[in-house]
């Protein structure tokens, strides 16, 4: 049985203090389970401040992007080297805004995966198609050759612990879901491409996530489908309350 993984993609959102007093609020109402994790993705400047508010507690922190350099002449950027010395232990990689607006591409994508492993730290692969490629019938051949080229080089061992977020871009930030069953079938698919590149035991284990317009009212029958393990959620996670009850539901449901 895979552990669900449900995380909260802050995005550009929150000053330190308002950082500070959702993870507080955080940590007195999400108890341990064996049933899901719990993962707040924060701007890189306080993550090392909600890593020491959240220590003893289930919920971990995550950034939201990394460089996929050790180090270098690369102004401005975040290593996985510097990420894993502070104690972060997941990373949310190729994500559709980093795609689209920071040139990210399903290469530098591949690059960063083997750099997080390198350190330790989990990737989160977003992968998803576009409106024109959902309506142009492509979206299935598209998230395959991302999830494809990101995993190149990478060993059953590692793909095994990987997680893939995928999110259709048309679903993200509008208020449209993807329903649970389209959800359900494009991630089944992604699975599939897992087995055929790794065989059954990865794809078994390999988690993947489904993310766009994720809610308190809608994630219940999202994780009730077979191969959505999780979800990454974007607006519905800025406020502790609702973040909470995404959790709960990925405990109870
Ligand atoms: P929304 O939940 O706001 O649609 O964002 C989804 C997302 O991009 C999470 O990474």
């Amino acid at each position: 049985m895979r552990k669900r993984i449900i995380a909260g993609n802050w995005k550009m959102y929150k000053t330190a203090e308002e950082a500070q007093s959702f993870a507080k609020e955080v940590v007195g109402k999400i108890t341990a389970s064996d049933k899901v994790e719990a993962i707040i993705c924060s701007p890189a400047l306080y993550l090392t401040n909600l890593i020491e508010l959240t220590k003893g507690s289930p919920v971990k922190i995550s950034a939201q992007t990394m460089h996929f350099e050790k180090e270098g002449a690369f102004t401005g950027e975040i290593s996985p080297a510097m990420l894993a010395s502070v104690g972060v232990e997941h990373v949310v990689l190729g994500h559709s805004e980093r795609r689209e607006y920071y040139n990210e591409t399903d290469e530098s994508v591949n690059q960063k995966v083997h750099a997080a492993f390198d350190f330790n730290i989990t990737p989160i692969v977003c992968v998803g198609e576009s409106l024109e490629e959902r309506e142009s019938g492509t979206t299935v051949a598209k998230v395959a050759e991302q999830v494809k080229v990101a995993f190149k080089g990478i060993d059953n061992e590692k793909a095994a612990k990987a997680v893939i977020a995928y999110e259709p871009i048309w679903a993200i930030g509008t208020g449209k879901t993807a329903t649970a069953e389209d959800a359900n079938e494009v991630c089944g698919e992604i699975r599939a491409t897992v087995e055929t590149l790794y065989g059954k035991e990865v794809a078994e284990a390999v988690r993947i996530q489904y993310g766009g317009s994720v809610k308190p009212d809608n994630i219940k029958e999202l994780l009730s489908m077979e191969h959505i393990d999780g979800a990454l959620v974007g607006g519905a996670s800025l406020e502790a309350e609702s973040f909470v009850k995404l959790i709960e539901a990925g405990a109870n449901a």
